[in-house]
């Protein structure tokens, strides 16, 4: 299995290639997505002597590295095939348009020799060159360097490497709209994210006051909304980072793989406003910290599992009772009467369903709960 991570380090990358890499692609864009068809659904018509005649033409007047028009072509190809996805399901816009001013370097674009990073700008005459060795947060325990993306300001470095992931125990993750609860090897734990809530607030208010104005100003408006996007949501994945970081130290320490819930994509029911902004917000908590976790926990070669999280804050992790709304957040089982917060109740059922209950949990729920096990068969029985 290959373990994927990214570094953001600061470079001056030469100006003139971002805008002719930005140029190209536009031009490219134009001459692709005249091949598109459209009858009932649209397609993607680009024969392979369409796309080399077009190489060609691009090729004409470009003094850098020949490889940058390919992946200008590549990744056009890519923005064009997902603008037809989204048509397909009527919900594209008008024409797909590069915004980015960003430049994808492949792996054939540079070499890597002791620390230092050569980025081949003009054949055999002009490169980028950068330093890796004065970064100490870029580890050398990579195997390799993966693609790479240019900014103005920025060089995103992919590096990878093999790994096997394998725990001895296990955590479940919970996420929510104000917290992350955690069940690690049993013991309950929680992560605020209040924080990152109230980021997420101002960010939707003030998306929704420049929608108002699109009618009258649509140029301004867009702008607008490019530029705050951009920020909130730095600002938030910023959070989620540091946060998933400091989780999987954690379980690095304790050697836990981790059990979250399969996310699959609902169909947004008619809610009203509030409602349906905190379930987006929600849902962007979940997918955001998902994501992060799974890569920095396979890095750090431990495994990651999904399971099915159907009913998992209604069942009773104790007996399997179905479990009812009790007070604020807690649940009650209507069979058994344990009582216990929601997130708590899901964790221990998430955990459950990845690896069995944690002996941990058990005890604590058993000392809490005045309950006492009967040592046959491992059940739990009331006290009368
Ligand atoms: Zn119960």
């Amino acid at each position: 299995m290959e373990a994927v991570k990214s570094y953001r380090i600061p470079v001056e990358a030469p100006k003139d290639l971002i805008e002719e890499y930005f140029k190209v692609k536009q031009r490219a864009l134009d001459a692709i997505f005249s091949h598109v068809k459209i009858s009932k659904k649209a397609h993607l018509n680009l024969k392979a002597e369409d796309r080399k005649k077009l190489r060609d033409e691009l090729l004409r007047e470009w003094k850098y590295s020949k490889h940058y028009v390919d992946s200008a072509i590549n990744s056009v190809i890519g923005l064009v095939k997902s603008w037809i996805t989204l048509y397909n399901r009527g919900k594209a816009e008008s024409k797909p348009e590069i915004t980015k001013r960003t430049v994808y370097i492949k792996s054939t674009l540079f070499s890597f020799r002791n620390g230092i990073l050569k980025i081949s700008i003009e054949p055999n005459k002009r490169y980028l060159e950068v330093d890796l060795t004065k970064y100490p947060w870029i580890h050398e325990d990579f195997d390799r360097i993966g693609g790479s993306i240019l900014t103005e300001r920025e060089l995103i470095v992919t590096v990878k490497k093999s790994v096997e992931p394998k725990a001895e125990k296990w955590a479940s993750f919970d996420v929510n709209l104000t917290n992350v609860t955690s069940s690690i090897n049993g013991e309950i734990k929680r992560y605020d994210l209040k924080e990152l809530y109230h980021i997420h607030r101002t960010y939707e208010t003030k998306r929704q006051r420049i929608q108002k104005l699109s009618k009258i100003k649509p140029l301004t408006s867009r702008r607008l909304l490019e530029k705050y996007s951009g920020r909130e949501e730095n600002r938030a994945k910023d959070f989620m980072h540091k946060l998933t970081t400091q989780i999987a130290r954690e379980l690095k320490e304790k050697n836990c793989g981790a059990i979250m819930e399969r996310l699959k994509s609902v169909k947004d029911k008619i809610l009203n406003h509030s409602k349906k902004m905190n379930r987006k917000l929600s849902k962007w908590n979940a997918r955001t910290f998902q994501f992060m976790l799974e890569y920095k926990l396979k890095w750090l070669n431990l495994p990651v599992k999904y399971v099915n999280p159907k009913n998992s804050s209604k069942t009773c992790p104790v007996c399997s009772g179905s479990m009812a709304s009790y007070l604020g957040r807690i649940m009650k089982c209507e069979k058994c009467g344990l009582a216990m917060d929601r997130d708590v109740v899901a964790v221990l059922n998430l955990q459950m369903r990845g690896e069995g209950f944690p002996q941990r949990a058990l005890d604590e729920i058993i000392e809490r709960e005045g309950l006492s096990r009967n040592e046959n068969n491992n059940s739990l029985c009331i006290p009368t």
